[in-house]
């Protein structure tokens, strides 16, 4: 069965969409779109071996090998511009920093994507840093739990005019922070008692450092509502 996690990624795809679905892994993700009827066509791709062998036995198994595609390729190498028709990019499960790196990789690429769904393990703040610098505008954002972890999803589409992010919508999410949602609380509620731990741990006499550690609480407290 499908993992929350991807379904919720799944959700952001528009219907009819050409898909990219970059670090693939089994495929799970585009095989569950087309079964439902929401994707066109999709290439699944992967840079290791063993996945991109499961991507493509798993696909063959579902019959599906008409409308997806498993490719052996690192990030965007999976696809040319001139001839997939791809239109949305999907990459989901790996950290904020890879996210980006494999974006900036052949950014020229992008030019023709009009969605990108993104879910980083970690590094969010990076990630959207990236996708400003990069004239992406985030437009949907969705913080869930599985298991007992935290995922974010981002979703951005190329923008001329972006919306200039603020250093708080880069750390918490230009969407969440005013959502506020209960997971954006819990997360964030554990990320306060983190630094409050580390704050403790820090010596009296290191000025500096306990500055910075008492600005990040106080940042949280705010987002929080906790500080009065
Ligand atoms: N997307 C799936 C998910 O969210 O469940 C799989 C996530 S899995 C943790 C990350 C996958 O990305 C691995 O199968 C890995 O081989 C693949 N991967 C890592 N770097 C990649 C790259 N540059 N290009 C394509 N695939 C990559």
């Amino acid at each position: 069965k499908l993992s929350i996690r991807l379904q919720e990624v799944g959700e952001f795809v528009p219907q009819d969409a050409v898909l990219l679905d970059i670090g693939s892994d089994h495929a799970y993700l585009p095989i569950h779109l087309v079964k439902m009827g929401r994707i066109k066509s999709a290439i699944a791709g992967e840079v290791v071996q063993g996945p991109y062998d499961s991507a493509k036995s798993n696909v063959a198994a579902f019959g599906l090998s008409d409308s997806i595609t498993v490719r052996l390729a690192s990030g965007l190498a999976a696809f040319d511009p001139e001839i997939d028709g791809i239109d949305t990019i999907t990459i989901a499960g790996m950290g904020g920093h890879l996210i980006a790196d494999i974006l900036g990789e052949s950014q020229e690429k992008l030019a023709q994507i009009s969605r990108l769904i993104l879910q980083p393990n970690n590094g969010e703040w990076y990630l959207r840093n990236w996708l400003q610098a990069h004239q992406f505008q985030i437009s949907h954002e969705m913080i869930l739990t599985e298991n007992d972890k935290l995922y974010e999803i981002i979703v951005a589409c190329p923008s001329k005019t972006l919306l200039e992010l603020s250093e708080d919508d880069l750390r918490f999410g230009p969407i969440l922070r005013r959502e506020k949602s209960e997971i954006f609380r819990l997360k964030w509620q554990s990320e306060l008692r983190a630094h409050q731990a580390i704050l403790s741990q820090i010596p009296v006499s290191a000025t500096d450092k306990r500055q910075e550690f008492l600005d990040k609480i106080a940042k949280i407290e705010e987002v929080l509502d906790v500080s009065k």
